[in-house]
């Protein structure tokens, strides 16, 4: 490293382009530290505390880069303050030995992380530019490529190329240990996106699933998806999808994930339909399935898909108040109209709720006040 020189870069901004050029960098099998800062005023307000977030992250990532590439990158932050204003987030790829050092502008704030990798994670500025909770793994034998999106876009996060066969090209080997040796590649090369998948699953969770590979391949991808994403899983298409274009991709997936996403909204209405008439555990309409939220008794919130719900909120106990009054009914306090909706996800989520959106049978919740929850209790 050349002496206390602070590396210049130039910060691109968060875009479909920026995305695939990054994904595309070439590291030569270096790897690549990964980080996303965030960038939030109210809650980073100053450079002390943005340089103590970076300082946590990169002793995350510490065992892993080594201290040579968390120093390049934090010395950057340091040095090149315009870079980072006006942004909320930032998004760095750092390759000391394959001459990376890429910075990307985001939009949004975004949580903390950093990742060492062979590829640059862009799982996160990914989500930024597609919003939804689609997962997509297109996989072949020495090949993946992850997307994440909903149904109006994917976006391609990365592209993972294990190149089996060169490795095992030197001479020596018997025909029969060639081929064992290659086996045990796929399957490592299985497992490493099937890895990938589950961390990006962990950081925003998938809320359907979808792997397009060969029949040859689908036993040994039943075999390496984690619980946690085996559950999450609408289908696996016997498609070849290596080289499509990510529209195609798209096409391919959105009939499986929209019968998933409909089968899902029938069930948790048939639970809720039940509940309802039986006097058990659900709730419906705005007033009840806040005041469940309240007690923490919400295991699945339904949603409508579009619509608004507004209610009172009381700024001195903070209070939720959906019959219309102007005042609070503890304190007095004048009202100020808020997104009930808005706040029925954010406390769902927080109380670890699934939040389900209806997307195929919105008619029931229109019927049923907009939103209902299933109970735990
Ligand atoms: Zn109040």
């Amino acid at each position: 490293m050349s002496g206390a020189e602070p590396p210049t870069i130039a910060v691109d901004t968060a875009s479909v382009a920026a995305l695939e050029r990054i994904g595309r960098l070439d590291t030569h099998g270096h790897a690549v530290l990964s980080v996303y800062v965030d960038l939030d005023p109210s809650r980073f307000p100053t450079p002390g505390t943005r340089m103590s977030q970076i300082g946590s992250l990169l002793e995350e990532a510490h065992r892993q880069a080594g201290d040579r590439e968390l120093e390049r990158v934090a010395r950057w932050l340091e040095t090149d303050p315009e870079a980072v204003r006006g942004a909320h987030g930032l998004a760095i790829f750092s390759s000391s030995e394959a001459g990376v050092l890429e910075a990307v502008r985001l939009p949004r704030p975004v949580t903390p992380l950093a990742v060492v990798d062979l590829i640059p994670w862009l799982e996160p500025l990914a989500a930024e530019i597609s919003p939804g909770e689609w997962g997509v793994a297109v996989i072949s034998r020495r090949a993946a490529r992850l997307l994440r999106g909903g149904p109006d876009r994917l976006t391609q996060f990365a592209l993972i190329e294990d190149d089996l066969y060169r490795r095992h090209s030197q001479g020596g080997w018997s025909q029969a240990r060639f081929q064992r040796g290659i086996e045990e590649q796929v399957a490592a090369h299985v497992r490493r996106v099937a890895e990938r998948l589950l961390r990006a699953h962990l950081r925003a969770r998938f809320s359907d699933l979808v792997i397009v590979c060969s029949g040859e391949l689908r036993p040994l991808v039943e075999r390496e998806l984690a619980g946690e994403l085996s559950g999450r899983l609408a289908a696996i298409l016997d498609s070849d999808l290596e080289h499509a274009s990510v529209e195609r991709i798209a096409r391919t997936v959105k009939p499986a994930i929209e019968r998933a996403e409909d089968d899902r909204e029938r069930a948790l209405i048939a639970r809720l339909q039940q509940g309802l008439g039986t006097g058990g555990p659900a709730a419906a309409g705005l007033d009840e399935v806040l005041s469940t939220l309240e007690q923490e008794r919400v295991a699945t919130l339904l949603i409508p898909e579009r619509g608004a719900l507004s209610a009172g909120r009381c700024p001195i106990c903070g209070r939720l108040s959906t019959d219309g009054g102007a005042t609070c009914p503890l304190d007095g306090s004048r009202l100020v109209e808020v997104d009930a909706l808005a706040y029925a996800v954010e406390e769902a989520v927080r109380q670890g709720a699934d939040v389900v959106t209806a997307r195929h049978q919105s008619q029931w919740l229109a019927e049923h006040g907009e939103i209902a929850a299933a109970l735990r209790w």
